[in-house]
C-alpha cells in the first residue's frame, strides 16, 4: 500500500568539514579575507585578469621533454606570462615526467619571476595531475587508478593515498591536484571509467572524501581539485567527450553527492565538465557553476575550466557565436580561472571585455578573490619555493609497502573452481597473453606521460607480472609465450605447445594502455583473438588461470566457463604485478570486491541499484559478476543482524549491527556490505543502494562485531519536486544474506 509521505529538506549527503568550525579557523579565514581584501584593492585590472588565467608549461618552453631529450624552459617566454600577462597558474608538463631536481629547478624558476620580480609578488600557483600519485614526477609512487583502490574497499588505504601523494608533489611545492575524479562510474564503455572509483554513489563518497582527508590533513599545503563537474562520466554514447542527457533528479541523486563529500572534505577546487548535459555544455551553464555550486553546495574555493573548454563554447559546441561570446559566457556562468591553455587569447579578451562593460568588475573581483583565497590558504605566500632537504622523501620504502598493500587488495578474485588458487609454488607455469609482460597495462593512463604507454620509459626496477611469478618460483619452472599482441595473433602455436609441458597456465589478457579520448571503444567485449586466445589455452585441458588487466570490465562470458580461476585487476599500479603473483601463489588473501558491476553481455548495462522496473518478473540484471563481489581463500559467514530499534522518528540515527565469522582455514579480510532497501517511495527506488561497508581482519575461527550508524539523511532520495526529501514507511537492511526490516514514522 501507498503511504503517506511528508516532505522536508535536507542537505545533500557529506561528511564532516576538514576545517572545523572552530575560533581558530574562524581567525585564520579572516586574516586571510582581509590579506586577500588589501591585495585585490592594488591590483590593476590587468593583473587580476592574470590571475584567471592558467597557461601549460609548453606555453613556457623551448624543448619539448621525451625520452631522448631534456625539457627546457624559455625564460623569456615565461617572463612575458608573469610579468606581462600575470599568468596566476601554469600546468603539468609538457609531456614526459621530470626528476624531482628538475622540478625543484623549474619550480623555483617560475616562483623566482612571480614572487620576487612582478610588482605584488603573487605566487603562481603550479597545477598537475597527480592521478595515482605523482604521476608527473620520475620514479613517484604509483598506486592503483582509481577504479583499483576502490576494489580494495579500504578507506584507511585511499588516505594514505592521498597523504602519500600530497608529500611526493610537495617536494617540488607543487600545492594543486587535478584529483580526485568524482565522476560516478555508471556507463563501463567510458574510457575513463578508470579514473572513478565505481558505480556507487556511497562507497565513491567513502574514497573520494578520504583521499581529500588524506591529502589535506597530511601537514602539506597541497589542494585537490574535484572533478569534472558534473555528469562528465555519463556520455550516453559511451564516447568520451560527447553529450550526457542526466534529468535534474538523476543530476542530483547520482552526480552531485560525491561532489558535495568532497566540498565538505575540504577541497577548494573544482574542474567543470569538458562536455555538455541536456544540450547545456556545462562551462556555460550559471544554474550549475553558481546556482548549484555556491548557493546550493556552498562551495567557496574556485572553479576552473578544463582544458580549452572556453573557446571550445565557440570553436566545437557553437553555443556561442565568437571567441568573446565563449569568454563572457563562461566567466558569468561561474567559471573562475581558464585553463586556456596554449596562449593568452583568453586575458586579451576577457580584459577588453570589461573595458567595454560587458563583464562587470565585480564578476573579476570575485572570480580573483576565490583563487588568491586559495593561494593564501596554500601558504604560498609564506614560502613559494621547493626544499631541497625533501627529496627524499620520494618513493620511500614506506610508501612502497603502502602501495603493495593497496595494490594486494585491489585485485578481484571472481572465479575459483575447485580452490585451484593458490597455486602450490613448485608448480610449472606458463605465462602468457599481451598483457603479461608489460608495465604500463598494470598501471594505465597518467603515468610518466599523459597516454601512460611509454613503456620504455617504465622504471626497471619494478616487475610485470611474468617478472613477480618468475622471481617467486625461479626461471627454471616459468615459461613465457607471449600469444597473442591484444588485437593481432602472434606466436599462439608455440604458446599451446608450451601449456602441454606445464601444471598450470597463467594468461594475462586485458586493455592495452589509453587515457581520455584516446580510450574510445565500439565494443565492450574484449578482442576477438583474446578470448579465442585463451579458448585455445582451456582445450588443451591444463588448468587456466585467467588474469584480466583492463581499465574497464571487458566482456569474456565466453572464456568464464572454461577458466578454472579468473582475478580482475583494474589497473593496479607500479606493485600489480608483485600483487597478483602474491595471491596467485597465496603470498596474500585476496580481498578486493568490485566497485562495478561486471557485465556479462554488451547490451545489458543495468547496475545494481536497479529500479523495480527492472527486476520485475526475472529481472534485468544478469552481471557476470555484481557490484561488490569477490573471493577470498577463506570463507565468512554473517549471523545477528540487529537494528537498535523496530520503529524510529525523523531525525534519529539507527544503529546496525551484525557478527562476522572467518569459517576458513586462513586469515583473511571481508567487507562487510550494509544495503538499504526503501521499500515504497512517491519516486520509484532502487532495490537495494549500499549505504555502508567496513573491512575488517580475521583469523581463522575468529568472529567480530561490526557496527554501522546510519545517519538520517542516508534515507533521504529527490522527490518529485527535485528537492531531497525523507520519507517515513518500511526500510530493510541487507548484510549478507541476512534482512531485516524497520519503520520510520
Ligand atoms: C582532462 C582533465 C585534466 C586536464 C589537465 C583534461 O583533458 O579532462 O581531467 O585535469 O586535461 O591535464
Amino acid at each position: 500500500m501507498k503511504r503517506a509521505f511528508y516532505f522536508f529538506i535536507v542537505i545533500l549527503l557529506g561528511y564532516s568539514s576538514v576545517w572545523p568550525l572552530t575560533s581558530g579557523k574562524q581567525d585564520r579565514d579572516n586574516v586571510i579575507e582581509s590579506k586577500v581584501k588589501a591585495l585585490l584593492s592594488q591590483m590593476t585590472l590587468e593583473e587580476k585578469i592574470g590571475q584567471m588565467t592558467q597557461i601549460t608549461l609548453e606555453a613556457v618552453s623551448k624543448v619539448h621533454g621525451t625520452k631522448d631529450q631534456k625539457h627546457e624552459l624559455d625564460l623569456k617566454k615565461l617572463e612575458d606570462a608573469i610579468l606581462k600577462y600575470h599568468v596566476g597558474s601554469i600546468l603539468n608538463v609538457w609531456d614526459v615526467a621530470h626528476s624531482v631536481d628538475y622540478w625543484q629547478k623549474v619550480i623555483t624558476d617560475v616562483q623566482d619571476l612571480a614572487v620576487k620580480k612582478s610588482r605584488l609578488n603573487i605566487p603562481v600557483l603550479y597545477g598537475i595531475d597527480a592521478i595515482h600519485g605523482a604521476t608527473y614526477t620520475a620514479g613517484a609512487t604509483l598506486f592503483p587508478q582509481s577504479l583499483g583502490i576502490a576494489s580494495t574497499w579500504n578507506t584507511d588505504l585511499v588516505k594514505k593515498e592521498g597523504e602519500i601523494t600530497a608529500s611526493e608533489i610537495n617536494i617540488s611545492r607543487i600545492p594543486w591536484n587535478f584529483y580526485p575524479v568524482l565522476d560516478i562510474g555508471r556507463q563501463p564503455l567510458w574510457s575513463r571509467l578508470w579514473e572513478t572509483y565505481g558505480e556507487d554513489v556511497f562507497l565513491a563518497s567513502s574514497m573520494g572524501s578520504n583521499y581529500i582527508k588524506g591529502q589535506q590533513e597530511s601537514g602539506y599545503k597541497v589542494t585537490t581539485c574535484l572533478k569534472h563537474f558534473a555528469g562528465y562520466g555519463f556520455p550516453m554514447s559511451g564516447k568520451d567527450r560527447t553529450p550526457a542527457w542526466i534529468s535534474e533528479r538523476m543530476l542530483r541523486e547520482y552526480f552531485l553527492p560525491t561532489f558535495q563529500a568532497g566540498i565538505d572534505a575540504g577541497a577548494m577546487t573544482v574542474m567543470v565538465n569538458s562536455g555538455e548535459i541536456d544540450g547545456i555544455p556545462s562551462h556555460s551553464d550559471h544554474h550549475l557553476l553558481t546556482d548549484i555550486l555556491r548557493n546550493e553546495m556552498k562551495f567557496d574555493g574556485f572553479t576552473v575550466s578544463d582544458w580549452g573548454d572556453i573557446k571550445r563554447l565557440y570553436t566545437r559546441d557553437r553555443v556561442a557565436d565568437s571567441p568573446e561570446e565563449a569568454v563572457r559566457m563562461a566567466v558569468m556562468a561561474g567559471v573562475d580561472m581558464s585553463m586556456v591553455p596554449t596562449d593568452f587569447s583568453f586575458y586579451d579578451i576577457l580584459l577588453k571585455l570589461v573595458q567595454e562593460n560587458k563583464v562587470p568588475v565585480a564578476r573579476i573581483d570575485e572570480a580573483v578573490s576565490r583563487i588568491l583565497r586559495v593561494k593564501f590558504r596554500l601558504g604560498l605566500f609564506d614560502n613559494a619555493f621547493p626544499d631541497p632537504s625533501l627529496k627524499n622523501k620520494l618513493a620511500t620504502d614506506e610508501n612502497t609497502k603502502v602501495n603493495q598493500q593497496a595494490a594486494n587488495e585491489s585485485i578481484v578474485l571472481v572465479k575459483n573452481d575447485g580452490n585451484i588458487l593458490p597455486l602450490s609454488k613448485k608448480a610449472k607455469v606458463l605465462v602468457t597473453g599481451p598483457t603479461a609482460n608489460m608495465l604500463s597495462v598494470l598501471n594505465g593512463g597518467w603515468t610518466i606521460t599523459w597516454q601512460g604507454d611509454e613503456e620504455a620509459l617504465y622504471p626497471k626496477d619494478k616487475k610485470t607480472v611474468l617478472a613477480a611469478i618468475t622471481a617467486k618460483l625461479g626461471k627454471e619452472n616459468v615459461t613465457y609465450v607471449q600469444g597473442v599482441d591484444f588485437n593481432k595473433e602472434d606466436n599462439i602455436a608455440a604458446a599451446i605447445s608450451s601449456a602441454k609441458n606445464v601444471d598450470a597456465v597463467i594468461v594475462c589478457l586485458g586493455e592495452k594502455t589509453y587515457c581520455e579520448t584516446a580510450g574510445n571503444i565500439e565494443d565492450l567485449t574484449l578482442d576477438t583473438v583474446q578470448l579465442k586466445f585463451a579458448n585455445e589455452l582451456i582445450k588443451t585441458g591444463k588448468p587456466v588461470i585467467v588474469v584480466m588487466l583492463e581499465g574497464r570490465p571487458r566482456i569474456i562470458r565466453s572464456i568464464v566457463d572454461g577458466a578454472k580461476a579468473i582475478l580482475i585487476g583494474f589497473l593496479p599500479g607500479m606493485e600489480g604485478g608483485n600483487a597478483l603473483a602474491n595471491i596467485i601463489f597465496g603470498d596474500e588473501n585476496p580481498s578486493g570486491k568490485l566497485p562495478v558491476t561486471y557485465p556479462q553481455y554488451p547490451n545489458n548495462f543495468t547496475l545494481y541499484d536497479y529500479k523495480p522496473l527492472e527486476g520485475f518478473e526475472g529481472g534485468n540484471y544478469h552481471p557476470q559478476w555484481p557490484f561488490g563481489f569477490g573471493l577470498s581463500y577463506s570463507t565468512f559467514e554473517v549471523s545477528d543482524l540487529t537494528i537498535n530499534k523496530a520503529e524510529f522518528v525523523k531525525d534519529e540515527n539507527i544503529k546496525v549491527s551484525v557478527v562476522v565469522k572467518n569459517t576458513g582455514t586462513v586469515a583473511g579480510k571481508e567487507v562487510v556490505q550494509l544495503y538499504l532497501t526503501d521499500l515504497y517511495g512517491s519516486v520509484s527506488r532502487p532495490e537495494k543502494q549500499l549505504q555502508g561497508f567496513s573491512k575488517v581482519l580475521l583469523k581463522p575461527g575468529e568472529s567480530k562485531v561490526v557496527e554501522f550508524t546510519l545517519e538520517p539523511k542516508q534515507l533521504s532520495f529527490i522527490g518529485r519536486d527535485n528537492t531531497r526529501i525523507i520519507e517515513p514507511g518500511d526500510f530493510k537492511i541487507t548484510i549478507g544474506n541476512l534482512t531485516k526490516q524497520f519503520k520510520l514514522d
